[in-house]
């Protein structure tokens, strides 16, 4: 099939109108965020797709996939566009993206069963504000709440803000529907819990549209107690006091919805007006009053236990101002693209892992010795620390930030500057037994160390993708690896 043929097929499944061939529209939609810099400068090394298409049922997205299940053209399914590891970047000839923004509609909202069902191109932002007119939140707060789409926030196993109350995704999503690339669409459905077998929702949660695309999603519901929230921050000595007194918090069994620890490095651009030339640790704490009441003691006593390493409380009025201003629309992220029209420089490029509570503040200062004395460009770095932003009972996240200003061809980068640094914090993270991708999921520019994060596990994640994807269309070089793709990415 040639891009003549694939257009002609798409006709017959879809409306003309659905189906998207403007060269400036292509360009955008050969690659994601990870080539942010590459694509402003308008030199972007990939190939375009042929096509976007806009199924407006499960039905057409059925016909869709099996259309190009039999003529072995790449899909790259597509929602809200904030993806950061190249889970949209086309590395395919003959590729198409099918974009979810005609299935936007919210099915159900069921205050009493406390769930509610919408369709994948939903805008998470446009649920919770519905919700919270009716004294309801879904828990789900990633950055980018006012862009990304359910079917994007399922597919990267993404996670919110008030992870540590609400957990990841993965532990809202009650049931979903989705089509595999021979059309064959599976609903699994709302139960509270069920011990039916391996729990089958997690071959869609993560799948990064590389085993199936996602058509909707039912999730859990949440009562909101805004008037309830407090806020905690301190100045502390530096990152290990502050993960250990998030430890204390966890393993007492509380549950803050925030909790977290930034770097001085990290806090000198979050928090420069109160910072100090210290790391800062900050608390929030939500729900019912008298859960909020026992938190708050929580984290209050796991600040004394740790008084040694705290050197002030910061006034919680500017943790929570703070807040209330972190998250992204879509006017940050295109100003932010137009600015790398004029500016060489990167503010914000990111890798996030997970370990054990002993193994990350490890890996957190090996990171930083290996960067400082390896890196060949760390003369050019404006910014290097992180800060943990999720807690569990067993661990944390480490969420690496680096700054740096670029002084080579727009097109060598990601070669010079962001893969090496990603590669000293996967290589420290796998080596030591953490896990290389703790929320953005692997995309395609993680996919060379897919084999060493999951070890003797592969073998499952492999039969995955050869038993639902045999003929290997759905999203090339994402989560698994392509030799091919590895051009694009040294
Ligand atoms: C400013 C900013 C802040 C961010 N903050 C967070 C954060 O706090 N937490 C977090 O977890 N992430 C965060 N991210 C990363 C990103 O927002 C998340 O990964 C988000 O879940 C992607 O959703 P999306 O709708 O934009 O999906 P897209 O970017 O459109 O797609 C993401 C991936 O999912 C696949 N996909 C999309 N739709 C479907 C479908 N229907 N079926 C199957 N596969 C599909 C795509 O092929 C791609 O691989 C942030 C990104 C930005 C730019």
């Amino acid at each position: 099939m040639n891009a003549d043929d694939l257009l002609a097929a798409l006709r017959e499944i879809l409306d003309l109108s659905q189906i998207n061939t403007d060269l400036d529209a292509l360009y955008d939609a050969a690659a994601d965020r990870y080539k942010k810099y590459a694509k402003a400068r308008k030199v972007l090394d990939v190939p375009s797709p042929i096509a976007i298409v806009y199924p407006a049922s499960v039905e057409e997205v059925s016909r869709l996939l099996v259309m190009c299940n039999e003529h072995r053209v790449n899909v790259i399914p597509r929602a809200g566009k904030t993806a950061t590891e190249g889970g949209l970047e086309n590395w395919k000839d003959l590729s198409v993206v099918v974009d979810s923004q005609n299935l936007d509609r919210i099915l159900k909202i069921d205050p009493y069963n406390m769930q509610a069902t919408v369709q994948a191109g939903v805008r998470l932002q446009d649920l919770e504000d519905k919700l919270r007119a009716m004294g309801l939140t879904t828990g789900h707060s990633p950055q980018s709440k006012p862009v990304a789409k359910f079917g994007g926030l399922v597919a990267t196993r993404s996670i919110g803000q008030f992870s540590t109350l609400y957990g990841g995704i993965e532990d809202m999503v009650v049931g979903l529907e989705c089509v595999f690339p021979d059309g064959h669409v599976s609903r699994i459905k709302n139960v509270p819990r069920r011990a039916g077998g391996p729990d089958i929702r997690h071959i869609a949660i993560g799948n990064e549209g590389a085993l199936c695309f996602i058509t909707e999603v039912t999730v859990k519901l949440f009562r909101y107690f805004g008037e309830n929230h407090r806020f905690y921050g301190y100045l502390v000595n530096d990152v290990d006091t502050g993960i250990r007194v998030l430890r204390e918090v966890m393993v007492n069994g509380y549950r803050p919805s925030v909790a977290r620890v930034y770097s001085e490095e990290d806090a000198r651009q979050h928090f420069y007006h109160f910072y100090k030339d210290k790391c800062v640790l900050l608390f929030m704490a939500e729900g019912n009053k008298h859960i909020v009441e026992a938190t708050c003691q929580g984290i209050e006593e796991a600040v004394q236990t740790h008084a040694a390493g705290i050197i002030e409380r910061v006034d919680s009025e500017l943790i929570e101002g703070w807040f209330n201003h972190l998250n992204w629309s879509q006017k940050d992220i295109d100003d932010e693209l137009a600015g790398m029209v004029e500016n060489d420089s990167h503010a914000g490029f990111t890798t996030e892992i997970s370990a054990d509570w002993e193994t990350i503040p490890e890996i957190y200062r090996n990171v930083m010795r290996r960067i400082k004395s390896e890196f060949a460009r760390a003369d050019d770095l404006t910014m290097l620390g992180g800060h943990s932003s999720h807690s569990y009972i067993n661990g944390t996240n480490m969420y690496f930030v680096y700054n740096y200003t670029i002084r080579c061809a727009p097109e060598d980068e990601l070669r010079i500057y962001h893969h090496p640094l990603q590669t000293i914090i996967v290589e420290e993270t796998l080596r030591l037994g953490g896990s290389m991708c703790h929320h953005h999921g692997i995309g395609k520019y993680r996919s060379e160390w897919t084999v060493a994060e999951h070890g003797s596990a592969y073998y499952m994640l492999e039969k995955l993708k050869a038993s639902f994807d045999p003929n290997g269309i759905m999203n090339f070089g994402t989560i698994f690896p392509q030799e091919e793709g590895m051009r694009y990415v040294r």
